[in-house]
């Protein structure tokens, strides 16, 4: 092997303890980060990722509160009660679980929240700003990305881009996160003709398909950097990313290990959110400011 490892575990834990000495600096000045945690419905997979954002965030210091609603929960009423936390003062972040139960409309639940309260940077607004080049709140897993390059000195600037994915999650959003950074950036998805070219000619490749192996090791540049957000579940219980880790990491430069390597970066890039969304709507400035990756401001 010759890359690197991206260690998304070391770098997710400097995060968070910057965002820690941020929160400390907020209480300083009587203001303590309120996120709430919305979770409708019993999904398996759900509650174990709310009750991780949950401890990560008393972690960090925050006032934290999950909102649990039963599947049964109606349009109208899962509504009422995210307008309810758009109009309390002591509640700077709002993060609805998504998948939402069937019958529930998340495009309709996602456009009521208040933008300044977004931390997962999926409203229109959000997505808007990040179009526009504009500050703020920008999705956790592609802001974690681009951490994960600034942290460990992989220059984007100039530099090609490919990303396979084009979702309103991770692959649309890092797409203009990396061109914000001067990237050179091309898209990828599952109408490209003839991947392996594209991938072969980047010098940072990110997998966001949600296919195990589908980049496959002998595409990878020499010395590229490779991102691998896939997370898939094989039939022996173990998870793997969508690269083909061992003849790509014999070639990339760097590289993500999956699970440790995006994955512990989205609930860091949450928690640097929710400090960032605190300090905005309380006028505070953070002496000690988490990166704000991908903010122009
Ligand atoms: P989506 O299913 O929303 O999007 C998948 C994308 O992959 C689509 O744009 C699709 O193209 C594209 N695609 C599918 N097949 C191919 C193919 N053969 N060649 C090229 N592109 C293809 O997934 P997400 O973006 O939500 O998630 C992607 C992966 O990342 C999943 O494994 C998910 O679990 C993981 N993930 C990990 C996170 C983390 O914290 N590490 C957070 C979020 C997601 P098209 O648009 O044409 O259909």
């Amino acid at each position: 092997m010759t890359a690197r490892i991206l260690d998304g575990k070391a770098v997710a834990q400097a995060v968070r303890d910057d965002v820690r000495a941020g929160t400390d600096a907020l209480v300083a000045m009587g203001v303590r980060p309120g996120l709430v945690v919305v979770l409708v419905g019993d999904d398996p997979a759900s509650q174990v990722y709310v009750k991780n954002k949950d401890k990560a965030a008393r972690e960090a210091g925050f006032d934290v509160r999950t909102v649990r609603l039963p599947a049964t929960t109606t349009q109208t009423e899962l509504e009422a009660e995210l307008h309810a936390l758009n109009a309390d003062l002591g509640v700077h972040g709002i993060l609805v679980q998504l998948p939402l139960p069937r019958g529930l409309d998340a495009d309709r639940v996602v456009r009521l929240l208040d933008p300044a309260k977004d931390v997962d940077g999926l409203t229109p607004t959000s997505v808007a700003a990040l179009v526009l080049g504009k500050p703020g709140l920008r999705p956790c897993t592609p802001a974690g990305c681009i951490e994960l390059c600034d942290r460990h000195g992989i220059a984007l600037e100039g530099a090609h881009v490919v990303v396979v994915g084009r979702s309103m999650l991770v692959g649309k959003p890092f797409a203009h996160l990396a061109l914000e950074r001067n990237a050179t950036v091309t898209i990828a998805h599952s109408r490209t003709r003839d991947l392996a070219e594209h991938v072969r000619r980047a010098d940072v490749v990110v997998a966001a398909v949600g296919k195990p192996g589908l980049v496959r090791g002998d595409w990878i540049r020499p010395g590229a950097a490779v991102l691998d957000v896939g997370i898939n579940r094989l039939p022996d219980g173990k998870l793997t990313g969508d690269v083909e880790f061992e003849p790509a990491a014999a070639r990339a430069g760097w590289i993500t290990p999956v699970p440790g390597g995006v994955g512990p970066m989205t609930i860091a890039m949450l928690l640097a959110n929710t400090l960032q969304a605190a300090a905005n709507q309380t006028g505070k400035v953070l002496p000690v400011r988490p990166r704000r990756v991908g903010s122009t401001s």
